[in-house]
């Protein structure tokens, strides 16, 4: 079948495989193209690695260091007459490049909060690795059906305490219009923080742990944002922020229990606003990348993914060097989009913005570019009015 795009709001419901495999070897050809990571990871178990900053970590961690990885996913499998969500078509291209490199991929498509999943997961590093020395925590889920309870915790994206009104953009309709979102109750707090805290990361530690399957010397990472203060209500301070709070809570008791077997370490990465399915849902925050990207690209220090995580195991984590961590332990990736000349240019054009002179003012042409690219569309070299089988196995 002939696949075109087709977008729907924040999500687009359709995705091509050979753009999709493109956009992976687009990231696997940055990572080689910096050369090997010294002293990088050799055994890694990422969660949440089919999309975003979790596939870059997959890919750094496979064609940086050499290393087997374990993918842990949820995505729709493709039907002969159907396309699959972008990350299966991602990590079928990913598993395909990482073999005919000689390197072990395995994945697990299904719900990485659930026991059963975890069983499965921990069951094959035990057969086929023996331990993990890196494992990546990079889930973004709407919902967690709690494994110990049964009930499923469904996460918003409130302001907490008041509501909060700013602008935001229609980043299809391309229209600039006002938002008012009235706070989260305890319940959607509490809540929240079930599906996007720390918990379940907890969880997958303490079974790796009493499995005996983290190396010494390990290494654990969950990533957050925190971003400027004109999103503060509905990122840093509302019902995510809260529950990335108590991911960093999490960090500090998995820094404990790694360090005890054996001077492992485990920390959060803030890392930079970019175009991906989780950050396209956030109310506010895609009008503010917009602006950022233009700002960082006339600056010459724009990322996407793979470029960040590339530079957080090249500078941060391996490579020699040590972790620098800000006053609250973290690390912070998201260092240039927060320099002040950065944050001063986005706050100088944010009171401008209008319907009328969005595509003048900011990135907008670039922000629906990379939103395409999620799914495999836009992409260089690929014949998309070509037919093309939407169906693809992965094992
Ligand atoms: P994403 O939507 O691209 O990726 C989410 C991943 O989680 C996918 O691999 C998806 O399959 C997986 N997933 C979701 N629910 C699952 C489940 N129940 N079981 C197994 N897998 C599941 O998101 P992203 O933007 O890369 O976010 C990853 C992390 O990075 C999040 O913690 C997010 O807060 C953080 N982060 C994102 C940004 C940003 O701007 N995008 C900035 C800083 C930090």
């Amino acid at each position: 079948m002939v696949i075109k795009p087709k977008v729907r709001g924040f999500v687009c419901v359709t995705a091509h495989p050979a753009g999709c495999a493109a956009h992976v070897q687009q990231q696997i050809d940055y990572v080689k193209a910096k050369g090997p990571v010294a002293n990088g990871p050799k055994k890694v178990l990422v969660i949440g690695s089919s999309t975003g900053y979790g596939l870059a970590s997959r890919i750094s961690a496979a064609f940086g260091s050499g290393a087997a990885t374990i993918g842990v996913f949820f995505e729709r499998p493709s039907e002969p007459d159907k396309t699959a969500t972008p990350g299966w078509y991602n990590t079928s291209a990913f598993t395909t490049a990482a073999r005919a490199a000689g390197l072990y991929a395995k994945n697990f498509n299904g719900d990485a909060f659930s026991d059963a999943l975890k069983t499965e997961v921990l069951a094959t590093i035990k057969r086929d690795l023996g331990q993990v020395d890196l494992i990546v925590y990079s889930l973004a889920s709407p919902r967690r059906t709690h494994p110990k309870t049964g009930i499923t915790h469904k996460s918003t994206l409130k302001p907490v305490g008041q509501s909060y009104s700013n602008q935001t953009v229609d980043t299809d309709k391309g229209i600039v219009s006002t938002i008012t979102i009235e706070p989260a109750n305890e319940a959607e707090i509490a809540d929240t923080a079930a599906v996007m805290g720390g918990e379940d990361w907890e969880m997958w530690i303490n079974a790796l742990d009493e499995a005996g399957l983290i190396a010494p010397g390990a290494t654990s990472v969950a990533y957050s944002y925190i971003g400027p203060s004109l999103t503060w209500p509905i990122y840093k301070n509302g019902t995510i922020g809260l529950a990335k709070n108590d991911l960093e809570r999490a960090a500090k008791a998995i820094n404990a229990t790694l360090k005890v077997n054996g001077y492992g370490r485990a920390f959060i990465s803030v890392n930079k606003a970019l175009v991906t399915q989780a950050s396209s849902a956030i109310p506010v925050v895609p009008l503010y990348i917009s602006m950022l990207y233009k700002v960082m690209k006339a600056k010459g220090r724009h990322e996407g993914c793979i470029e960040q995580i590339d530079r957080l195991f090249r500078t941060q984590m391996y490579g020699g060097h040590g972790l620098t961590f800000d006053d609250a332990g973290r690390v912070r990736i998201d260092d240039w989009e927060m320099e002040p000349d950065v944050q001063a240019a986005v706050a100088a054009l944010w009171p401008q913005v209008n319907t009328e002179n969005l595509a003048a003012l900011t990135d907008i042409a670039g922000y629906r570019e990379e939103f395409l690219k999620l799914f495999g569309f836009g992409l260089p070299g690929i014949n998309y009015d070509a037919d093309i089988d939407p169906h693809v196995l992965l094992d």
